[in-house]
């Protein structure tokens, strides 16, 4: 690992001015959590001048609920609290199953929900510094490689898929940031427009500018009749990134289902929607009969690699358990 400054930013002007400065080609880079920051140090894929460690930034951990606004984060909080805030687990329990089914505790205890959204790809081509010297053609490597834990859809210019498993739950409650520039110019990025395919020669897969700061996490009040559920699936329970994870919210009229959203994670290089499947829904109860055929739908137009097929099957058993679970809950 290269020598590199650190700063412990006092607020978040403060650390914006200093996010802007690059060094030599070396970037500034912003510091949450520092679980995966530090990962991308240590195996030599990134190469900072200087950390800006944004953790004693005053305002960026709060967890506020209003009834007419909904949740707001602080881009600060852990994934632990968001796992066992009573307001999140009351009212956002896919986000709260999201965060506790996580990385591990002693990650989640560190790992900060802005830092989470922001992660790149796990792809062990990308985590290789040996790759990025070599340069060339990454799908070619993944398509011809190792590609078990790779894109199932959408996987045509990248294969590599997003990291994070909140993403998946905050896209289905259609869920939003809010994003602080230079002169504190603040914008608000939907979580469906925020994150980008991956991609190993850009610096970042979001539309973050490099000296913008993503502040907090915001997502709608829920409508009086809303149910969620969540699942993720990997090999094993702890200790480990998914296989595929989905997030369920449906609004219902008594049995009847007037709207739904269904998040699918580490399928495709972001988050994806189940546009079709989720139409299936509407103005119908939920049974078993209907949850098979959302879940057909859900996985229709996959196109998996050599090794991936089997994430189709599983998909498809995630969404169907999860559908059911959401209208059950
Ligand atoms: C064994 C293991 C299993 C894991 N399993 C999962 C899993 O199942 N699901 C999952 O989602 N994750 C998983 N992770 C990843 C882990 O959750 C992330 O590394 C962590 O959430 C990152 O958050 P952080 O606060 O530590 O971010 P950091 O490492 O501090 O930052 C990550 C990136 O975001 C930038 N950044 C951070 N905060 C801001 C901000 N506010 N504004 C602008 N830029 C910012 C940093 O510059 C960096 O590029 C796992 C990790 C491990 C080690």
């Amino acid at each position: 690992m290269q020598s590199f400054e650190w700063v412990d930013a006092e607020s978040v002007e403060q650390a914006v001015t200093l996010l802007g400065e690059s060094k030599d080609g070396r970037p500034v880079v912003a510091k949450a959590g520092g679980m995966d920051l530090l990962d991308l140090m240590k195996g030599g894929v990134l190469s900072p001048h200087r950390v800006v460690n944004l953790k004693g930034i005053k305002g960026l951990d709060g967890v506020r609920f209003d009834a007419r606004q909904g949740l707001e984060l602080g881009a600060l909080v852990t994934l632990s609290r968001i796992s066992r805030e009573p307001e999140v687990r009351n009212r956002f329990v896919a986000l709260s199953e999201a965060a506790e089914h996580a990385a591990t505790p002693q990650v989640r205890n560190a790992a900060t929900i802005g830092g989470n959204l922001l992660q790149r790809p796990r792809c062990w081509y990308f985590r290789n510094e040996h790759f990025h010297q070599a340069g060339g053609d990454d799908l070619a490597r993944v398509r011809d490689g190792q590609n078990q834990y790779h894109a199932i859809f959408d996987n045509q210019r990248t294969a590599m898929v997003h990291a994070s498993t909140p993403a998946t739950a905050l896209l289905a409650y259609g869920a939003s940031v809010e994003l602080v520039g230079p002169g504190g110019k603040t914008r608000t990025v939907p979580v469906s427009e925020l994150l980008l395919p991956p991609d190993m020669k850009r610096p970042r897969d979001t539309v973050l500018a490099p000296n913008e700061l993503l502040t907090r996490v915001r997502i709608p009040a829920p409508a009086a009749g809303t149910r969620a559920a969540y699942h993720k699936q990997g090999e094993r329970e702890s200790y480990d990134w998914p296989l595929c994870d989905v997030a369920v919210v449906l609004q219902l009229d008594g049995r009847v289902v007037r709207q739904a959203a269904i998040a699918m994670g580490w399928v495709a290089p972001t988050p994806r929607r189940a546009t079709e499947a989720e139409k299936l829904l509407v103005g119908r109860p939920v049974d078993e009969e209907l949850a098979r055929q959302v879940a057909k739908a859900a996985v229709a137009g996959a196109t998996p690699l050599s090794k991936n097929a089997y994430k189709v099957s599983i998909l498809e058993t995630v969404v169907r358990r999860t559908v059911l679970a959401a209208a059950k809950a």
